[in-house]
């Protein structure tokens, strides 16, 4: 592969934008190949989850209803949390079971559900089409609240060489009702309905999109599952409890900052190229200076929310005192937070974590350069829900079926 444009030549802005768009499309006509199914029952009922508020007036437009009753229903779908028509009782008898006959409000199965000693909890999903994704539940340990760890794909098509999904090829996208679904599904095994208003504590009170999945190679059903669960009349989550983790898909980032405006994090790893470009191949296409420059051009960092870099740490391959103060030099001027995660071993893995002296040094050298340096102990470590454990047994078999969604 190579860089697109020489990294150390000054650029002008039009020329990044210029790059960008057509980088873009590039991105967005594969991820096309990789779409979803249509959400719908083997009966030909429509999956009203994933809709847009657009999307679900024009789909009751279809069955002859008013488009105002959109709002009726997102209310108890996404406030409420109901997935039975006959539930919603603000919804006449008949008009409950004409809905019945032409929708339905569904979750992803659940195939299993483990929970570790340190109260993480791993949710394996199936989807229609019996693909499977896995999400975790990280709940905080000092307070009742929690993270929502979502996939956005099932496989990756990076292969990042620690990390355990990068394992399994990418499969499909997630679309956007499996990807709320995870959120939704994982709140039911909590009892967390209705979404409460405001401030009012709750368990699953953040979101990272940091499961299986490269999210930014799949933008568009990202960005649509996001929008619905930021809506105020619904699960009304904050951009601000929303984070997204991408391993650097450059020309995508800026998007991302513009129509979302969640939480940045940066999966960087490395300091220099050379080695970046082993341990995150992507870095052959969007080098470092490429990936910082996106970083110093996201809107939520000029309004001081921090970006967060997750390094980890690699016994004898990026641990060094030398690296942390590259590190540094690399987010200087930046809001920024840097989240040291000892690397998780998996099977046929030949890396090993850091030691407990690497760790401490180079979170010493973060920090007394003013960073946060938190080390992220392992959560879920014995029940493979750690940062990297994800992996699913689905495989992109059937050759006719992915035909007719390359069509
Ligand atoms: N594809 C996106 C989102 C997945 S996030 C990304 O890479 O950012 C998963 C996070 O876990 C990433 O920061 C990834 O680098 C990290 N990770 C992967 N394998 C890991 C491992 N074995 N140990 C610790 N963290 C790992
Ligand atoms: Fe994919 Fe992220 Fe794993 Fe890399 S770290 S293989 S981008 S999921």
């Amino acid at each position: 592969m190579t860089h697109p444009m020489p990294s150390s030549a000054p650029v002008s802005s039009d020329a990044v934008n210029a790059l960008n768009e057509s980088e873009r499309k590039r991105i967005e006509a594969k991820s096309a190949l990789f779409a979803p199914p249509t959400p719908v029952t083997e009966d030909g009922r429509r999956e009203l989850v994933g809709l847009s508020r657009e999307e679900l007036a024009e789909v009751l437009t279809e069955i002859g209803e008013k488009p105002f009753r959109a709002k009726q229903l997102w209310h108890w779908i996404y406030h409420q949390g109901v997935t039975d028509f006959s539930r919603m009782s603000t919804i006449a008898r008949p008009l409950q079971a004409k809905l019945e006959k032409h929708f339905i409000v569904g979750r992803p199965s659940l195939t299993t559900q483990q929970t570790s000693k340190d109260d993480t909890r791993k949710f394996l999903f199936r989807f229609r089409d019996g693909q499977e994704a896995e999400t975790v539940y990280i709940p905080d340990r000092r307070e009742d609240r929690g993270a929502v760890c979502i996939s956005s794909q099932v496989g990756c098509t990076l292969s990042c060489t620690f990390c355990h999904t990068g394992t399994q090829k990418l499969v499909r996208n997630l679309g956007a009702a499996e990807i709320v679904g995870q959120f939704m599904a994982a709140r039911d095994s909590y009892g967390e309905w209705p979404s409460p208003k405001g401030d009012t504590p709750r368990l699953l009170s953040t979101i990272v999109l940091m499961g299986m999945g490269e999210p930014l190679y799949n933008y568009e059903n990202v960005a649509k599952a996001m929008k619905i669960i930021m809506d105020g009349e619904g699960i009304a989550l904050s951009r601000r409890r929303i984070t997204l983790s991408t391993s650097g898909v450059v020309p995508m980032m800026d998007r991302c900052g513009d129509e979302l405006g969640i939480n940045l994090a940066i999966s960087l790893h490395a300091v220099r190229n050379d080695l970046r470009d082993q341990l995150v191949p992507l870095n052959r296409k969007y080098p470092i200076e490429e990936l910082m420059a996106a970083c110093h051009r996201y809107p939520a960092a000029s309004n001081s929310r921090r970006i967060t870099f997750e390094y980890i740490m690699i016994r004898d391959v990026n641990d060094s005192d030398a690296e942390a103060r590259e590190l540094v030099r690399l987010i200087r001027g930046l809001p920024a937070k840097v989240n040291l995660i000892p690397f998780n071993p998996w099977p046929g893995s030949d890396f090993r974590p850091s030691t407990r002296e690497r760790l401490a040094s180079f979170a010493q050298i973060v920090m007394d350069a003013g960073y946060a340096a938190p080390i992220r102990m392992p959560r879920g470590k014995d029940i493979l829900a750690a940062c990297g454990q994800l992996k699913t047994q689905s495989e992109r078999k059937r050759q006719a079926e992915s035909r007719r969604n390359e069509a």
